[in-house]
């Protein structure tokens, strides 16, 4: 297919983290485009379950620019509201956004450009910014068995709303942020029992996600600029989750050892019908797009120096979480380490030609 448009900056992704590299990159005069395979502004945001809020306030959690509108007092913005902020984010600044666009494969060309091939044809950029968040990229733990369990699965990426499960035996599996809130509202609903590695490590009630989000900036701070690991694993009390506690639902158990057609075994060989199994367990970095770059190493990320690969200069990753910037997998947490990385990006195309095999 013929190359369709060149630019300086071709960015994978429309998600927060494209929009907070727009911002910084949209003052630099270099050309620029982003390329989303989404079919509406949002990102992940999009395929969040009805019910979800932040577990951060809206002040803790705006993109670069223009703040995130206030909500109720004391309250955590809700999806619809983080989708509505981003949709107006992207018509505000005018973002230059293609849209159904999906990148196949981005492969080295034979001068200092990547080649960006997509349905709609290829592109060229001098640069590329990875923004192609986990969402598309769900993990769930291989327990034997799995294969031959009979029941209902479902990852939390797809999970909307209790409704389903009403009346069922259901295990909620993974103690972070996703497995709390869709255990709470669940076990409104069903006889849900909660499984996670270890026991839960939840924040005071009176601490939310700025806290953690403080704790990674101090992390920061204090390491310079090694990406420091873990902080946004534990359980913020928003209010659901906090009514689960006050009606005893948030108790959690260890995992069960295998899987049958029909349910679990416990560890002490108790045997127990189950009628769905609620995958909370995360996600990876969804680099497919990337493959042909040869850069992912063994363990799904790719190995980088602060944001730029170090196998393929001329890509860069944002947004993906704590290795490629401490706390990027957030709305505010983004916006700052763009705000870094843009300037980075700059200098290194203003080099002349990089010689990058
Ligand atoms: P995404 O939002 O996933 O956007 C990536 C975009 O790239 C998507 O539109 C995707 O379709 C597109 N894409 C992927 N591959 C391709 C391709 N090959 N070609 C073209 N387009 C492609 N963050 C907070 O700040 N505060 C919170 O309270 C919070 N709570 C959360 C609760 C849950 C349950 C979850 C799952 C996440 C939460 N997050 C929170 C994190 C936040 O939602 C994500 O980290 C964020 O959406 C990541 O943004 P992103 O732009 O990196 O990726």
């Amino acid at each position: 297919m013929s190359v369709v448009e060149s630019f300086d900056v071709v960015i994978i992704g429309g998600g927060q983290a494209a929009l907070a590299a727009s911002y910084y990159l949209r003052r630099t005069g270099l050309s620029y485009v982003i390329l989303d395979n989404g079919t509406q502004a949002g990102g992940a945001w999009v395929h969040g379950w009805d019910s979800l809020h932040l577990f951060s306030p809206a002040s803790y959690s705006s993109l670069p620019g223009w703040p995130m509108p206030d909500t109720a007092e004391g309250s955590y913005p809700t999806r619809e509201e983080v989708l509505s902020y981003l949709r107006r984010y992207e018509e505000h600044y005018a973002l230059p956004i293609r849209r159904p666009v999906t990148v196949e494969r981005v492969e080295r060309t034979d001068d200092d450009h990547l080649k960006i091939h997509t349905q709609s044809g290829d592109f060229l950029g001098r640069a590329v910014i990875g923004a192609t968040g986990t969402w598309s990229s769900p993990f769930t733990p291989d327990y034997p068995g799995r294969d031959v369990f009979t029941g209902t699965q479902v990852h939390s990426s797809h999970y909307w709303d209790a409704t389903p499960f009403t009346g069922q035996r259901v295990l909620v599996v993974g103690g972070g942020n996703s497995g709390a809130q869709i255990l709470a509202e669940v076990s409104l609903q069903a006889n849900a029992t909660w499984v996670t590695q270890d026991d839960p490590a939840f924040l005071p009630d009176d601490v939310d996600g700025r806290v953690l989000f403080e704790r990674a900036t101090a992390r920061v701070l204090s390491q310079g600029d090694a990406a420091p690991i873990g902080g946004f694993g534990e359980i913020v009390m928003v209010p659901p989750v906090r009514a689960a506690r006050e009606r005893g639902a948030l108790h959690a158990v260890r995992p069960f050892v295998r899987m049958t057609p029909t349910g679990v075994v416990w560890p002490d060989g108790r045997e127990e019908a189950i009628d769905a199994i609620i995958w909370c367990t995360g996600f990876r970095p969804a680099l497919r797009a990337f493959a042909s770059l040869d850069v992912i190493e063994p363990d799904g990320l790719i190995r980088v120096n602060g944001q730029q690969a170090i196998k393929e200069p001329r890509l860069w990753l944002l947004g993906y979480g704590a290795w490629c910037g401490s706390a990027s997998a957030t709305l505010l947490g983004v916006g700052r380490v763009a705000r870094s990385m843009i300037p980075q990006l700059v200098d290194w195309l203003a080099v002349p030609a990089q010689d990058t095999r």
